[in-house]
């Protein structure tokens, strides 16, 4: 049984062609017609139309729906709505909108469909759509990308000819991939389907093409219904009676109220609570989830349909937004040649086209990758690293790392050794974390002027230690999870250069500000530096996988592979392909938009949307880098209630200690942010954090 009440807003279903001209116009008014009868207060809507001069026309599709109802007794109260676009030339709608100098895209057609059912409010709507599912309506953008971002279950109706087969599998595939629900297939037999074929009994052949349907989507687990019509040689009063008989099952399956329990995301939770374990959370008591259905776009939908504009790029990740479709052609176009081969003795092209392209936005000095599974793994692979390039040198006393407090490096064993020893994990595994040695957190803040001082303490912690460090370890200008803090550049200019005279490696860990956050590509451009070792993660699929690398110095590689020696460090599920190309994808994706003016436009909002909460008596301060704005509290916040205050604010922030940051996806509107800055200072203002 369909649910389609779960869907952002709108309640319906898309009526789409596996082509053009296979009779979905008269299926739309016939299925109409159909829930009608049953009584469903429903509405049919043609979303762009061509071929068409004005929306008036009777050439137009509303004019079939008018047809189809004209005998109805609600077709008194309720006409059928005009297409909310119309192109005179008969053409795909990116050529016809162009050729009257205009576009669409699906931004706009999705804003104005929503507007549409807020002022006609129908049970059930209709999207009809314009030809097949891959009709573009813009340079980028296709008739599917349109259902996608709608999420509503499809109702695809197919001709039912020889050769029929191929089109409506393909469409299948198309919306399998795009993640959406088949609500049914209607197949439109012609009114004379042996004409062509002398001899040949097409009835026949036909009646198996429903059968092979039946039988694929039963293989697919898909209970969708599917009907047969004929294709009316006269659309009269009978024939749309006719049709609409015929398709009263798929009617029946769409207006029924879902069998499954109406509140699937609380049965969700229900399961949670028993089967999973949640990040930095217990099971004793469980931290309270929302049950998400999907994402798209800066957009997380809730299980309850509720949508919410996201204001944390799922910690940092999805830099260009959810289910991008460049990420997602590569990531489809990967798994069907090759989702994943051991790493050993095996090479692939996305692992060394990712390692080539990252090179190339690296600092010029950095000569090799490592590919790990995650951040915290690629810290490790960066503390192996220099471990192993210390033997190779011969200094096998340097086993420690020095490291600045209020860092974050993940949380493995090493990671955690140099993450805050305060915040850390350090009370709770004393004794069995390594003990590094820990120096001051930068002092010197981004935006004031230098302060030379700020580095004696470094200074002093290498003079007292250096002999015994192996390298230095740090996040270079931001330290995130640590504090949200932002350090002046100098400061790691300076670092670079104690860490040189005392022999130690630099590692920077880019992790989290890694492609393009901080306004930079890497936040050590804010400085003149150059590392030994740099750790990337995250944003690096642009948050649709897994996926970290570990990047060092020609000199760093030699040495670690002196004496015959090898890199100690193989995980089974290195340089996985199908991560290799989505984050390949990624980084072009990058190189192809202009994201610098795109963060540049995140900060600006940021910094008019989040400063006001200054002058607030229980924010000690407020700042904004890039695309991360942060509120800094005098006290910790309660996050049981911000997080569920800025749930019901159609918001997704998740406060933790005392800070409140932003880190929007690059692809966020100037308003949405100013929404999630709202949300911020409302929270402030009414005091919701106390
Ligand atoms: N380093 C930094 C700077 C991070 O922010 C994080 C994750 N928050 C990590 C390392 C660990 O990455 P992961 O969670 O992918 O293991």
């Amino acid at each position: 049984m369909l649910r389609n009440a779960d869907q952002a807003g709108l309640r319906g279903f898309f009526v789409a062609g596996s082509g053009t001209d296979v009779g979905k116009t008269v299926v739309t008014a016939a299925m109409l017609r159909a829930l009608w009868r049953l009584g469903t207060p429903a509405q049919a809507l043609k979303v762009v139309q061509t071929g068409v001069r004005d929306v008036q026309s009777p050439l137009g599709d509303t004019h079939v729906y008018a047809t189809a109802l004209e005998d109805m007794p609600q077709a008194k109260a309720v006409q059928p709505t005009q297409p909310l676009y119309c192109f005179a030339l008969p053409a795909s709608p990116h050529l016809a909108a162009a050729q009257e100098q205009t576009s669409l895209c699906v931004e706009h057609l999705c804003a104005a469909l929503r507007r549409f059912q807020a002022e006609s409010a129908p049970a059930l709507l209709l999207l009809e759509g314009a030809g097949g599912l891959h009709v573009p309506i813009n340079a980028q953008e296709d008739m599917l990308d349109v259902m996608a971002a709608l999420g509503l279950p499809v109702l695809l109706v197919g001709s039912n000819v020889l050769g029929g087969l191929n089109h409506m599998l393909l469409s299948l595939d198309a919306l399998r991939d795009a993640g959406l629900r088949l609500a049914g297939i209607a197949l439109v037999t012609p009114a004379d389907p042996s004409a062509g074929c002398p001899g040949v009994d097409v009835p026949t052949l036909l009646a198996d093409n429903a059968a092979f349907l039946r039988q694929r989507l039963a293989q697919r687990g898909c209970d969708a219904a599917l009907v047969t019509v004929p294709r009316m040689p006269c659309l009269d009063l009978a024939a749309w009676e006719r049709l609409s008989s015929l398709l009263l099952p798929l009617a029946q399956a769409l207006s029924t109220p879902c069998a499954e329990p109406r509140n699937k995301g609380e049965l969700l939770l229900q399961r949670d609570a028993v089967a999973v374990w949640h990040p930095y959370a217990s099971t004793v008591t469980p931290p309270a989830l929302a049950p998400v259905a999907r994402t798209q776009g800066n957009r997380i939908v809730l299980a309850d349909g509720r949508e919410l504009i996201d204001g944390m790029s799922s910690w940092w990740a999805a830099i260009h937004g959810y289910n991008h479709p460049q990420l997602m052609a590569a990531l489809h176009g990967q798994a069907g040649r090759m989702p994943h081969v051991m790493f050993g003795g095996l090479t692939h092209e996305p692992a060394v086209a990712l390692a080539e392209r990252l090179l190339h936005c690296l600092p010029a000095d950095m000569e090799r990758v490592f590919f790990a599974d995650s951040g915290s793994v690629a810290v490790e692979v960066a503390m192996k690293m220099a471990l192993q390039y210390q033997i190779g040198l011969g200094e096998r006393q340097r086993v420690r790392f020095l490291t600045p407090t209020g860092g974050y490096h993940g949380d493995t064993f090493g990671a955690m050794s140099v993450c805050d020893p305060v915040n850390g994990m350090h009370s709770l595994f004393k004794g069995i974390l390594a003990q590094q040695v820990f120096m001051e957190r930068p002092s010197c803040r981004f935006d004031r002027p230098f302060d030379p001082t700020s580095l004696d303490e470094a200074r002093r912690k290498l003079q007292a230690h250096g002999q015994e460090i192996a390298a230095v370890i740090l996040e270079p200008i931001v330290q995130g999870a640590g504090g949200m803090w932002f350090y002046h550049p100098d400061y790691l200019t300076g670092l670079a250069a104690l860490c040189h005279e005392a022999g130690a490696l630099l590692i920077l860990d880019e992790i989290a500000t890694g492609f393009g956050r901080t306004g930079k590509m890497f936040a050590m451009q804010w400085a003149k530096v150059k590392p030994d070792i740099v750790c990337c993660g995250k944003a690096l699929t642009g948050g649709v996988l897994t996926l970290a690398a570990t990047a060092c110095t020609a000199e760093v590689a030699a040495n670690v592979c002196a004496h015959g020696q090898v890199f100690m460090h193989g995980p089974t599920f290195m340089a996985n392909p199908l991560a290799c190309a989505v984050a390949k994808a990624s980084l072009d994706l990058l190189g192809e938009t202009d994201w610098q003016e795109r963060v540049r436009s995140l900060e600006r909002c940021l910094k008019h949307g989040l400063n006001p909460c200054a002058t607030l008596p229980d924010v000690a301060d407020v700042r904004v880098l890039g695309g991360i704005g942060v509120v800094e509290t005098v006290q910790p916040v309660n996050t049981t209630a911000l997080h569920r205050f800025f749930v019901e604010q159609g918001v997704w922030i998740r406060p933790f200690n005392r800070l409140i940051y932003l880190m929007p996806p690059y692809i966020s509107s100037a308003e949405d942010v100013g929404h999630l800055c709202h949300a911020v200072r409302l929270a402030l203002s009414a005091g919701i954090h106390c």
